[in-house]
């Protein structure tokens, strides 16, 4: 049957009663399940390792979410060996089943939407909306991918010279390693295996260990779905010692990354290395970090723009790649922005975030905290504390860290350069729109940026010269949505085409020709 066109996958109403009612309940119904258990899978089999991943509530660390198996080298080869067994028969499954797969894997998905993004908020301290829209979004890659599969299954007939019919297809690559980050454990680790999947490659996950069993969830969506044995096997451990087995490996055909800048470089270098026995060049999908800016123009409307940039810096704590890091000011409205900013961000209550009156929780761990203190402890040093803004009582077991707003840091300040992750903003002066766009362009990374104008022409010219890979113009610059907002940067904030956008199966296949003589 053909599906009916794709939607986006509606957000919960937060103002219906029972939405929040039925949210309440799924929060009390994970937490009586856990500590959750999630064994490798690996050809379809469960295996419990000795040594496990604990994941703990970012909020509360002395509360354990789950324990995940930590797999090792041996580990690793298995899932390889499964995967590559289970390649010829996967890869010649018709497209048009595997795509069905993905559209059971939705609905397995919607069934258990709030216990999902329950789970989120307790595993990586995701708000309540947060958590809802992460799961939003995996829903939206599956239903979408299985679409766009489904349109690049049909061979195209190329030119039309009698006599010949030459016909372009694309088949898949073999066994795909997908290696995800924490901040969306689902969407982007749904995102990328069911690309993976759909195009009938086989797969090798390994999720984040600070989001393991979300990781796994994920995993039984797909079993349930009926998905075969050993197509997609699910390799929790330390990225490390995982890399170190699977990188160079030659059965694995292409890496799929999403995650820091340090380990993305890592792993496009590791993958060039082709051993002997390779018989092929590995191809790798690397989306990595940010360092993005909005711009506030001299006409811009402030009411819109305040709220706008606090939520783009401080959602999820500044833990997205597209969170807002800087904010560049036009001189002219630079006093009355900083004044309505810092009064409208001490406003932000900062707490344990399974309560949803707070907006802003903790950090997903330890060294994260660290870090970041790191960073607002370098910004004291050089720059002047404009807003910090630290969590009410009852945070104390949680990895928090201050709302921390700064001024007066020069474009080359290390703040102002390298991704912080968490949630601290600079804001910075600029004279003119064109001095603006070159602060905003300076940075090494190239993801998301904004821009709040009333000027048409200044508008045009930001389209043009804010050089990024997702621009925004009079809204946030985060939560872009699938097959509206096709997303991912270029320069070092990765090298891909776009997420949920017509582009991006292709990478996960190779384009054949055959031409024939008639
Ligand atoms: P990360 O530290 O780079 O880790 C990402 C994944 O790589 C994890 O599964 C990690 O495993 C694994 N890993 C670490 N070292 C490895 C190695 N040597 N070989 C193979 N895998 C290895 O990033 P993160 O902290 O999870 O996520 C935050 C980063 O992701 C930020 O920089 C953010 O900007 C970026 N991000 C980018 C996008 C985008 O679309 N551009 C989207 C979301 C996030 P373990 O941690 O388990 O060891």
């Amino acid at each position: 049957a053909t599906l009916p066109p794709f939607k986006n996958e509606p957000p919960t109403d937060w103002t219906v009663e029972a939405n929040r009612r039925s949210f309440a309940s799924a929060l009390r119904e994970v937490r009586k399940s856990m500590p959750f258990q999630a064994p490798l899978i690996i050809d379809g089999k469960k295996i419990k390792t000795e040594e496990i991943i604990e994941s703990r509530n970012p909020n509360s660390f002395s509360e354990i979410v789950g324990v995940a198996s930590k797999a090792n080298g041996s580990h690793a080869q298995k899932a390889v060996e499964a995967a590559w067994k289970a390649f010829p028969s996967w890869g010649d499954t018709p497209p048009e089943r595997r795509a069905e797969i993905l559209i059971r894997a939705a609905e397995e998905a919607r069934k258990k939407r709030h216990f999902l993004a329950a789970l989120q908020v307790l595993e990586v301290g995701k708000s309540w909306s947060e958590a809802d829209a992460d799961v939003c979004e995996a829903i939206d890659f599956l239903e979408y991918y299985a679409r766009e599969m489904i349109r690049l299954s049909r061979p195209r007939r190329m030119g039309d010279v009698p006599g010949e019919i030459s016909e372009l297809f694309y088949e898949p690559r073999g066994v795909a390693l997908v290696v995800a980050p924490w901040n969306f454990p689902l969407a982007i680790s749904t995102g990328m295996t069911s690309a993976a999947l759909v195009t009938g490659n086989t797969v090798v996950y390994k999720p984040s260990s600070q989001s393991a069993i979300t990781g796994y969830m994920m995993v039984t969506l797909f079993e349930k779905a009926g998905l075969p044995p050993g197509v997609l096997n699910y390799l929790p451990g330390p990225g490390r010692i995982i890399g170190d087995h699977l990188l160079r490996h030659p059965l694995v055909h292409m890496i799929a990354f999403t995650g820091s800048k340090e380990v993305g470089l890592h792993i496009i270098a590791q993958a060039a290395q082709t051993p002997p026995e390779a018989q092929h060049v590995k191809s790798v999908i690397a989306e990595m970090g940010g360092k993005n800016a909005i711009i506030i123009d001299s006409d811009a409307d402030l009411d819109e723009a305040v709220v706008h940039v606090l939520h783009s810096a401080f959602g999820y704590q500044g833990q997205k790649c597209s969170a807002c890091s800087r904010v560049i000011v036009l001189e002219e409205n630079y006093d009355r922005f900083v004044t309505r900013l810092k009064a409208a961000a001490e406003s932000i209550e900062i707490g344990p975030v399974e309560d949803p009156r707070f907006f802003m929780g903790a950090v997903i761990d330890e060294g994260a905290q660290k870090k970041i203190m790191e960073y607002i402890e370098h910004g004291k040093k050089d720059g002047k504390v404009l807003v910090m803004k630290t969590p009410e009582k009852g945070a104390e077991g949680g990895y928090f860290v201050p709302l921390t707003i700064f001024t007066d840091l020069p474009p080359d300040h290390r703040l102002c350069q390298e991704e912080i992750f968490g949630p601290v903003l600079v804001v910075i002066k600029a004279r003119t729109f064109d001095e603006a766009l070159d602060i905003a362009n300076g940075t090494a990374f190239a993801l998301t940026g904004g821009v709040f104008s009333r000027s048409p022409q200044n508008i045009e010219k930001a389209k043009k010269a804010f050089r990024v890979g997702n621009l925004y113009i009079n809204r946030g610059i985060t939560g872009a949505i699938v097959n509206r907002h096709p997303f991912g940067g270029f320069k070092l904030s990765g090298i891909g085409s776009k997420a949920g956008g017509p582009d991006y199966l292709l990478q996960f296949m190779v384009p054949r020709n055959n031409v024939e003589n008639t």
